[in-house]
């Protein structure tokens, strides 16, 4: 039979060719647009406008006039909090909606979107009352005088000014969640891109935001690819800060174009995360079924933090490999909207050479024990992928140096700790890993040496209020809790003599 998904297309009032400026949704300067193609399908879901300069121009002016006049952050704290928290129970209200609509942009199914809490509505939601609550609390310090004397000393945390935010294809909802919201809380204006792989689902979240009550040009949306929109947008000089999720080619992009302006940036790029799965876990199995499940499940290991790399101790491996591959084969695929489906297709053409390219190069690298190649019959429409493992992986390997981003698991044995922490952080990335191990003291020894954002210890979680980022050249700066903020304020100190001396 047939893939389509043509029936929910039509069932899913798709807003298209839509940009929103200064509180208006217009098609844009020049009427042009991208069509989106379904990546399990390749039928056309929809179009949407490639914003031209004026169009960013426009959307950076009204961020900036609505920043300079203070109708956002200088309103009543009150009424920030109350819109903050009512956007998020809108965003639980719409959660199939949004799922379904992510569905049509990425392919992801429901059954995972619905119940994996990091890639959740609810997840995004969360995000909003988290930050919600920083609303009132940006507060700076009173300091003693340093030089005796009667003067006050003091800080002040302010909204750094105009946002851009980019965001990749993969996870809209938290990723979304992550800069608006502690954009929105700090007294910021934004203008948001989303990627050309993921646009109608961040559109329908943005509508939502201002049906909650936004004030026109607090923020604004601008659709395209990466060229010419996001160029426009992190060369701007009106822009005060690029807030990027995406990969490092990019982010190394943005972090050269920031310096014309000397733009602050924060950047959550890419990974190649480890696993280390010692003798002593509790549960050998459920641990090859976690590695195995985040490169394959939902996303089809299109996700910056999956554990890309198993680092498994000899005594443990072949019973490791051999549960990853049991899993492995239990993955389906097929149409997101069938709640049985479990992983999604490779976003794009591109990406699906890419990928095959690199099993070829692991082929010869090391031991195929799982797919590696891609699915055909019903699935050869779309850009699938078989669950893949390589075993045997010498970890200066190229499929264990480079971030894939498809569902390849390269495992290395090892024999000591040491040796599992160094091949661990021989890597140019640093965004996440995972411990398994039953030894709480080995387990925090371990965690302690990984250079890495984030470490799960037998379990893996993104938590709004935790948070999340990448060590060496998976990024710059962090996402979630006060993070976020300081990562959306400048820090200003004011110094005022209390008297009339000269000081
Ligand atoms: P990408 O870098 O191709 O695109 C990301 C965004 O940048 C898109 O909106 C794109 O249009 C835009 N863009 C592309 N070129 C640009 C340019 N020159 N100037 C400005 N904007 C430009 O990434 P992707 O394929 O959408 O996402 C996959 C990557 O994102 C992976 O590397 C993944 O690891 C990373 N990622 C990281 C995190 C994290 O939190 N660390 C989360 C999700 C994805």
């Amino acid at each position: 039979m047939t893939l389509t998904v043509q029936p929910h297309r039509e069932a899913a009032g798709l807003k298209t060719g839509q940009l929103y400026i200064d509180g208006q949704w217009g098609p844009g300067g020049e009427g042009a647009t991208w069509t989106h193609r379904h990546p399990a399908t390749g039928e056309e879901v929809g179009d949407f406008a490639i914003a031209t300069k004026a169009d960013v121009d426009a959307a950076v002016a009204a961020a900036r006039k609505a920043f300079d006049s203070g109708t956002w952050s200088n309103s009543r704290a009150g009424t920030r909090i109350k819109l903050l928290h009512r956007y998020a129970e809108k965003l639980r209200e719409h959660a199939e909606e949004l799922r379904c609509l992510q569905a049509l942009d990425n392919s992801v199914p429901i059954s995972f979107s619905g119940s994996i809490y990091a890639t959740s509505v609810e997840a995004a939601a969360d995000v909003f009352d988290h930050h919600a609550g920083w609303v009132d609390k940006l507060g700076g310090q009173t300091l003693p005088p340093y030089q005796g004397g009667d003067h006050l000393a003091m800080t002040f945390r302010e909204p750094i000014g105009v946002v851009a935010a980019i965001l990749p294809w993969n996870a809209p909802f938290l990723l979304y969640a992550q800069k608006v919201a502690p954009a929105l809380a700090a007294g910021c204006t934004v203008v948001l891109k989303p990627s050309e792989y993921c646009t109608f689902t961040v559109l329908r979240m943005v509508e939502l935001l201002v049906e909650a009550g936004l004030p026109e040009g607090t923020l604004n949306v601008v659709t395209g690819p990466g060229d010419p929109v996001g160029e426009v947008l992190i060369t701007h000089p009106d822009v005060d800060k690029v807030s990027f999720t995406g990969s490092r080619a990019v982010g190394k992009r943005i972090v050269e174009a920031s310096a014309g302006t000397l733009k602050r940036v924060s950047l959550e790029l890419g990974g190649k995360s480890p696993a280390l799965v010692f003798a002593d876990a509790a549960n050998v199995g459920l641990a090859a079924a976690t590695t195995i499940g985040a490169v394959t499940m939902g996303l089809s290991g299109q996700a910056c933090v999956a554990n890309t790399r198993a680092l498994v101790q000899r005594e443990v491996y072949d019973e490791f490999l051999a549960a990853a591959q049991g899993m492995a084969a239990a993955i389906t695929y097929g149409d997101p909207f069938d709640p049985g489906v479990l992983s999604a297709p490779l976003i794009n053409e591109r990406q699906l050479d890419r990928v095959l390219g690199y099993i070829e190069k692991g082929k010869q690298e090391a031991r195929l024990v799982s797919g590696g190649e891609r699915l055909g019959g019903d699935l050869a429409g779309g850009n699938f992928v078989a669950p893949t493992i390589f075993a045997d992986v010498e970890n200066s390997a190229t499929i264990a140096q480079e971030e894939i981003f498809g569902p390849v698991l390269a495992v290395v044995p090892f024999d000591e700790e040491d040796e599992a922490v160094r091949l661990a952080n021989d890597t140019e990335y640093g965004l996440g890993a995972s411990v398994f191990s039953a030894d709480a003291q080995r387990a925090f020894r371990v965690s302690r040496k990984l250079r890495a954002g984030t470490i799960g210890v037998n379990g893996f979680q993104i938590e709004p209020h935790l948070p999340f980022g990448g060590f060496k050249e998976s990024g710059l700066g962090r996402e979630g809790g006060d993070s976020s903020i300081e990562a959306y304020t400048e820090l200003k100190s004011v110094y005022m003599p209390l008297t009339d001396e000269m000081m």
